[in-house]
């Protein structure tokens, strides 16, 4: 059996450049032991480092280590772990949820952590890391005492490692709703059946520009629990919130309540629909959100979804207020942040508005985007004011 895999120079290479994956077709010999970890060499001998092994994967090794004498056991994990936390250091001051682990984004591929209060919400993503699973757990648990660790493991991504797709709890307890504390703001994480892990933490320093930045009549488009309504109902005088689904409206209601917030309406209807219907009726917004899904989950759906992006932009422009405010973001990784800042030009000049770019914003720091792994990164926004 042997516990070692051979790559091209090609993928020796992707690894000198900063990025831990080697793709199955720079794979010249196969490790012929199961998903796990194993050490890497190139096709000259020479040794490059440890990494996960996924063998039904597309993307075989995951680097974790560039030492190749590396042992991969629970106290090499608890020191990586400890390391990624350490970088939230003064987070928990503003917020009682945020991300622990970003995956790539810090050192350790294909795991996803995120803590709602005194409780952990993890994602294992490859088949090599399955096998750490119980190491893992323990030394988060040791790290941040949590009460609770549940794996949101229902991801299609799982399919692709040949790994089931469970929403399975790992440690102790974890509550079906968790109160998070946002700033000033207050709101119900669903960890087991919510979207992601539970809430949109990404999204958290927008919402808090936003809540700055709102006044007057303002509209969050795509609301779900309506975290972004919450923070601009403080200085809106009131809050439209959109969203198709009654489900995610209810919860937004119950936040509102949660907060004693009585400014905020909820519209059970499809986005595009509403806007173009406002619009015709001439109404106008002094602060808008639009905080839409993925449009391109895959590259071959970019340009549908570039023609989504463009309409619902135009369509917000047109309604602004002079001097109104807008917030448009895009979680698409397929849709990069030059063709994004590209479609808002084409929205603007479409509009018949004059737009003044305020600020381009991305990623927080519990969602470090390194700029060597473009997949660490997919969030990207812009803050918008109308001139005229
Ligand atoms: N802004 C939210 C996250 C939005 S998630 C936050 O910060 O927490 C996207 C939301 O868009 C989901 O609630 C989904 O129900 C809704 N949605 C998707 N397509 C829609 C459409 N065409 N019209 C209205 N809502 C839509």
């Amino acid at each position: 059996m042997s516990d070692s895999a051979t790559v091209s120079q090609r993928g020796a290479q992707r690894w000198e450049r900063g990025h831990p994956w080697i793709f199955k077709s720079d794979v010249r010999k196969r490790p012929t032991v199961q998903a796990g970890v194993v050490r890497v060499r190139d096709d000259r001998g020479r040794w490059l480092g440890v990494a996960l092994w996924s063998p039904s994967s597309e993307i075989s090794l995951r680097l974790l280590d560039e030492n190749p004498e590396g042992k991969i056991n629970g106290d090499w994990w608890e020191a990586r772990l400890a390391k990624s936390i350490a970088r939230r250091s003064g987070i928990g001051e503003s917020t009682t949820a945020y991300r622990l682990v970003h995956a790539e984004g810090d050192g350790l591929p294909s795991l996803i952590c995120d803590r709602y209060d005194r409780w952990l919400v993890v994602q294992v993503l490859s088949a090599g890391l399955e096998v750490f699973r119980e190491e893992i757990v323990a030394a988060l648990v040791r790290l941040t005492s949590a009460e609770g660790v549940l794996a949101r493991n229902d991801v299609p991504l799982r399919s692709r490692e040949e790994l089931p797709r469970e929403t399975v709890l790992l440690h102790g307890d974890v509550p079906r709703e968790v109160i998070v504390c946002e700033r000033e703001v207050r709101y119900a994480a669903a960890p087991w059946s919510g979207q992601k892990t539970g809430a949109f933490l990404d999204q958290r320093e927008n919402r808090q520009l936003m809540g700055e930045l709102a006044r007057g009549q303002a509209l969050d488009c795509f609301s779900y629990h309506g975290s972004f309504a919450l923070h601009l109902a403080r200085r809106a005088e009131r809050v439209l919130a959109v969203d198709s689904s009654a489900e995610a409206l209810q919860r937004a209601g119950e936040n509102a309540e949660l907060n004693g917030l009585t400014n905020i309406e909820r519209v059970e209807a499809n986005v595009f629909d509403y806007l173009r219907d406002r619009d015709r009726a001439g109404e106008r917004f002094d602060t808008i959100v639009l905080d839409p899904p993925a449009f391109a989950k895959t590259r071959d759906a970019l340009e549908a979804a570039l023609r989504g992006y463009h309409e619902i932009n135009l369509r917000a422009m047109r309604l602004l207020a002079p001097g109104g405010v807008l917030f448009t973001a895009s979680c698409s990784f397929h849709l990069s942040r030059s063709l994004f800042l590209e479609m808002v030009e084409h929205a603007a000049g479409d509009s018949g508005r004059r737009m003044v770019l305020r600020q381009i914003t991305g990623q927080p720091v519990d969602h470090p985007e390194i700029v060597n792994i473009p997949e660490t990164g997919y969030l990207k926004g812009a803050v918008l004011q109308a001139e005229s």
